[in-house]
């Protein structure tokens, strides 16, 4: 379209707009936002130049719209104006590694001043948090989303895409490019020849690809192959090795060698390779790989605060959190390290390794810092005591611990970020023309970086939240934790699956929350699969709409039919069936009583 034809769709628009105004008595149209003004402010703007102290920084709809000394800008008249004297403001902060699939945890981002997240297992629900966020029908961060987890066969989690070998991993990326993920998460049991068509199927599709690095691939094939960002430090440890070979072929063969039903090998079997590990730690190996990662830019997010909860998780200090009460009775069960997988066959011996490895986790992430490694903060929320918001401000304690400076670790949850996911015009520092995500602190995080929880106000998009707002958003948060709406027995126990049972039924297994015709609250948990025959908990809570006035559970038994649906009968005579989405991830249902029908969509917990 020409410039001259584009004027005159303009000027035709402009003249409908005042004929159509005149001479009606219509409401003003709602005034954009004033101008948010901070006054008197110390900027520390992650961009690595030193604190601007005295500066002033004009906020206009969603951006930042000019920053400078106080004696030099003019403050709009009518904007609000924030006296931040003594304050400081920084960028809004990016936890780079997150799960979590409950939307009442949204606000609890909000309120500890994080403004993105990266979501680790992409899952349909979080597509449409994103469009109602983006909407402004949603209060929530901004997100980066994975593809669901990529896995080998006899996945580690339930619902992971399996991928066997070559062909099949280049069909994955694939259908998960066509389905909208902004990258893939690949994990730890890939076999070699699935990884590697992975990377350059991903390659050509011009989709990154990021995760662990799997146990049958090192950490330099990684890096070469272009793994985009290493979680978790996988793979380094035993880079570093001067047995490397060994380490891996005998961990691979562990795996193969699990339980039937088994997620993990017995610690016995793994003992002796961490020991060795240890043992046999080379600093030339190190910088050695350290180069290589630098040379490939290949991102670390060592999410030290799930690293640490892993190997500390019997310290009484995490089970008298104060941050539990924003933690449902379920999460808080699932945290519980004589209940989860991981950790039930440990034994003392076990614990006093995973500290030393940890101990030695941190080293790296210091060496690699200082061997220019880039490094993302990360916090693996929803594992054990990785709070959803509150931990990001344990990894930025973790980073400096660890050997980074403290401005280093605030860039580690903004700059480094954006500049990893290609948005450094668009945010992840404090610059005029950025989206306006910043955050106001009483205190300076530069002289302790545990001064980035003084947060005294949240700009999120343009949207201010000040102090009481924050509060209201995390009572809000407490309340909806404390609500206690569907018991479950005390005796339950989920079966993994056996690797004879088909992987359509297996992905019924694990525990589904949802409602039932928007509100009668259900989680249905799929203890065991038995052939065809399912053992599952119904349980239900208060829905006066439904005239149930006290929650409960029954355990019954369902079978999985050829059409791949779960169906059972309750004991009130209720059919109820399930149908599993195409990614495993939510279940929707039915329940049918005196031929009335209720619909209801279950999402993995
Ligand atoms: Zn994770």
């Amino acid at each position: 379209m020409s410039q001259t034809h584009n004027w005159c769709l303009t000027l035709a628009f402009l003249i409908l707009v005042v004929l159509s105004t005149v001479g009606r008595a219509e409401p003003a149209p709602p005034q954009p936002a004033p101008p948010l003004v901070f006054m008197h402010v110390t900027v520390i703007d992650a961009t690595g130049v030193p604190p601007q102290p005295d500066m002033t920084v004009v906020i206009t709809g969603d951006r930042i719209a000019e920053i400078g000394l106080t004696q030099h800008v003019r403050v709009p008249d009518e904007a609000h104006v924030i006296d931040a004297t003594g304050k400081f403001l920084i960028p809004g902060l990016w936890d780079m590694h997150v799960h979590w699939y409950l939307k009442d945890f949204l606000p609890l981002f909000i309120a500890n001043g994080v403004t993105g997240v990266r979501q680790m297992w992409g899952m349909p629900l979080h597509y449409a948090w994103r469009q109602d966020i983006e909407d402004g029908t949603l209060l929530g961060p901004r997100m980066s989303i994975a593809s669901p987890i990529v896995d080998g066969p006899n996945p580690i989690w339930p619902g992971s895409m399996v991928v066997r070998d070559a062909a099949e991993g280049r069909q994955a990326v694939t259908r998960l490019k066509q389905a909208g993920a902004e990258f893939i998460k690949v994990y730890s049991l890939l076999p070699r020849d699935a990884y590697f068509a992975i990377a350059d199927e991903a390659r050509q599709q011009g989709l990154p690809f990021a995760g662990h690095v799997p146990y049958a691939v090192s950490a330099a094939e990684a890096a070469e192959a272009g793994q985009h960002s290493i979680e978790h430090l996988t793979g380094i440890l035993e880079a570093c090795s001067t047995r490397e070979e060994e380490v891996r072929s005998e961990r691979v063969e562990a795996f193969v060698r699990r339980a039937p039903g088994q997620r993990r090998p017995s610690p016995a079997h793994l003992r002796p390779l961490i020991r060795m590990m240890l043992e046999t730690f080379s600093p030339e190996k190190a910088t050695a790989l350290f180069a290589r990662l630098k040379h490939h830019q290949t991102w670390q997010c060592p999410t030290l605060t799930v690293l640490r909860s892993g190997a500390f998780l019997d310290d009484p200090a995490f089970r008298n959190d104060p941050r539990l009460k924003y933690m449902p009775a379920h999460i808080r069960a699932q945290w519980d390290p004589t209940t989860d997988f991981r950790f039930r066959a440990r034994t003392e011996d076990d614990v006093a390794l995973a500290r030393l490895v940890y101990q030695k986790q941190v080293e790296l992430v210091g060496m690699m810092h200082r061997a220019g490694v880039e490094l993302l903060a990360g916090t693996d929320v929803l594992n054990p005591y990785c709070f959803p918001g509150f931990s990001l401000h344990d990894e930025l304690e973790l980073l400096v611990q660890a050997g980074l400076t403290p401005l280093e670790a605030l860039q580690a949850a903004t700059r480094n970020p954006a500049r990893f996911l290609g948005k450094e015009t668009a945010w992840g520092t404090v610059e005029q023309g950025k989206m306006a995500d910043v955050v106001l602190l009483d205190a300076n995080p530069l002289e302790d970086i545990r001064h980035t929880r003084a947060i005294r106000a949240v700009v999120l998009n343009g949207q201010l939240l000040d102090r009481q707002a924050l509060d209201t958003l995390l009572a809000q948060a407490e309340a909806a934790a404390q609500a206690v709406p569907r018991p479950l027995p005390d005796d339950v126990t989920i079966t993994i699956p056996t690797p004879d049972v088909p992987p359509a039924l297996a992905a019924f297994s694990g525990r589904w929350a949802g409602q039932w015709g928007g509100t009668l609250d259900h989680v249905l948990v799929v203890e065991k699969i038995d052939g065809r025959t399912v053992t599952l908990i119904y349980s239900w809570g208060v829905a006066p709409a439904w005239n149930i006035r006290t929650p409960g559970f029954q355990r019954v038994h369902g079978t999985v039919g050829e059409d791949g649906v779960l169906r059972g009968t309750l004991g009130n005579g209720a059919e109820v069936a399930y149908t599993l989405s195409q990614d495993q991830q939510t279940l929707s249902g039915e329940y049918v009583l005196g031929g009335r029908t209720t619909r209801g969509r279950f999402t993995r917990q």
